[in-house]
């Protein structure tokens, strides 16, 4: 059986513990994954440090190189990475596929680092002085990543952190730990200096290491909310910078002028999609007025023509839920909805795939007149379960998914750009679509959520992973002729 061992100073790095790696379409083990602790992460900063010293000096062209360099093997190895995505995550092949390119935006983004890092200059601030700014990276900075996007997360992290100058230590989940490896040698291939990318398997003795050492100047996080406060609590104590994205519960708000057809298969697409595991994942359906019966016919419907099936296989369009207990907790979440006065209008519980029984499956499951109070709407079950909240005027779906605690991504579907603008306006939610189910992050543009979705205020990639992984410096400068007189005062200094 394999072992996916760390990655540190350009080459595998074997440890003592070690953990399983299932496929979650056969439920088999089909590897082990080595598990770091203090002296693995000790290991990679030292390595990462060393690494610092000569490409922080590195010049931009050096870095862009490499930036297209990587972009392009990502381009040529998309389907072999997606292979190895979906084996360990269960994902639909070409789903992982979308990942990886999404991903490969923000190398595209860091491509044209030479613009986004320009400073400026300011002539003649004073009589002979002038003024300019420019950006210097960290160090050493980490990134802790979850389970259900192993290339798109870490590389919403790395490729600016790299890019801007820093060296960087991934620590992906320990579930699909592979992807990890594998871009470590695209990188490598790509002309990249051993040391600068470095990749420390394991789980929360990884974590803390990482929170803990006093040689990484800044962590990245993403995964769920109670895990991104404790990264956030701890790395702030430790002095650290911090970016921490949390968990999601994304409504979609469906109001009466909507074309329900188009409403319902873009819903259904969002709430379905990867088997619910997006933290951009549609959760909850809010029907408006007399939409809501018609609306729950079409999403039935829906719901029951997804095909369920391996990731691999040819057709399907949702794959098996990431671990056994994951499968176990969400289909303990339907019954607990049911309990509590849900009506289960599509039932995923039980599935069976035929030739892979032990997998970890569970159908799409649609839940009508689930109410606020109930688990199914307050928990984040990411799972293939949609429900279904009514609610009887804009106004008031505003009002419900503003008292949510979370605030990742939200959806309106309308014909009216009056109510569009209305809905983008007040509600508290980071990222918004107009009749789009999943506003995907697009590279350029900074990614994160509201409330308990983004714990602290510093968003993911675009401009703000630029300035998240640089401080800046503004140099204030004067050269005198030679021998000219200026006198310098004992009061503050002011312009002339
Ligand atoms: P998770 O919080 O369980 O794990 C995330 C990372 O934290 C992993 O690397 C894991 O090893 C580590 N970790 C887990 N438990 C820990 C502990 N007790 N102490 C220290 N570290 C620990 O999340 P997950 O299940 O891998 O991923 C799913 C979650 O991620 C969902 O809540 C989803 O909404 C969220 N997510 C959010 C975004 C976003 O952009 N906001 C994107 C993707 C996923």
């Amino acid at each position: 059986m394999t072992t996916i061992q760390h990655w540190i100073n350009g080459t595998l790095t074997s440890g003592a513990t070690t953990q399983p790696v299932f496929n979650p379409a056969t439920g088999a083990e089909q590897a082990r994954v080595v598990l770091g602790g203090n002296a693995e992460i000790d290991a990679a900063v030292q390595a990462a440090s060393a690494a610092f010293e000569t490409w922080s000096e590195s010049s931009l062209t050096q870095r862009t190189q490499v930036m297209f360099n990587f972009r392009q093997l990502l381009v040529e190895h998309e389907e072999e990475l997606g292979r190895i995505i979906s084996a360990e995550h269960g994902k639909t092949v070409d789903d992982a596929r979308g990942e990886i390119t999404r991903g490969r935006e923000v190398v595209e983004f860091a491509c044209g680092l030479g613009d986004v890092l320009k400073g400026s200059f300011s002539d003649q601030v004073s009589r002979g002085v002038d003024v300019h700014n420019f950006r210097q990276p960290l160090g050493v900075v980490a990134g802790i990543t979850p389970f259900n996007f192993p290339a798109m997360v870490p590389l919403w992290m790395h490729p600016i952190a790299i890019a801007t100058g820093n060296t960087f230590i991934l620590k992906p989940s320990e579930r699909d730990p592979s992807a990890a490896n594998f871009v470590a040698e695209l990188y490598k291939r790509a002309g990249l200096p051993d040391g600068v990318f470095n990749v420390v398997h394991g789980g929360k003795d990884a974590v803390d290491a990482i929170l803990t050492h006093p040689g990484i100047e800044a962590v990245s996080f993403v995964g769920s909310t109670p895990i991104a406060k404790y990264v956030h609590e701890q790395a702030t104590a430790h002095g650290k910078r911090v970016q921490a994205l949390g968990g999601a519960k994304n409504h979609a708000v469906v109001l009466p002028d909507a074309d329900l057809e188009f409403a319902a298969n873009h819903i259904t697409a969002g709430a379905y999609g990867s088997a619910g595991e997006r933290c951009m994942a549609v959760s909850v359906a809010v029907a408006v007025g007399d939409a809501a019966d018609a609306l729950v016919d079409v999403l039935k419907r829906k719901a029951n023509e997804v095909k369920v099936g391996p990731g691999d296989a040819e057709g399907t369009e949702m794959g098996p839920l990431v671990t056994k207990a994951a499968q176990e907790r969400v289909e303990n979440a339907v019954g607990t909805a049911q309990a509590q006065g849900a009506t289960v209008v599509v039932d995923g519980r039980g599935l069976k795939i035929e030739g892979h029984e032990e997998g970890f499956f569970t159908g799409p499951s649609l839940l009508d007149h689930v109410t606020t109070e109930m688990e199914a709407y307050r928990e984040e079950l990411f799972g293939p379960v949609l429900a279904i909240v009514r609610a009887e005027s804009l106004d008031q779906a505003i009002d419900l998914i503003n008292a949510n605690p979370y605030g990742n991504g939200t959806a309106l579907f309308t014909g009216s750009g009056e109510a569009a603008r209305r809905f983008q306006r007040r509600i508290k939610v980071g990222m918004i679509g107009i009749n789009v189910p999943v506003p995907v992050p697009m590279s350029y543009y900074s990614f994160g959520g509201w409330k308990d979705s983004l714990i602290g205020d510093n968003p993911i990639h675009g401009p703000e992973g630029i300035r998240f992984y640089t401080r800046p410096k503004v140099v204030t400068t004067r050269w005198p002729q030679p021998k000219q007189q200026v006198t310098a005062g004992f009061t503050f200094p002011t312009s002339s």
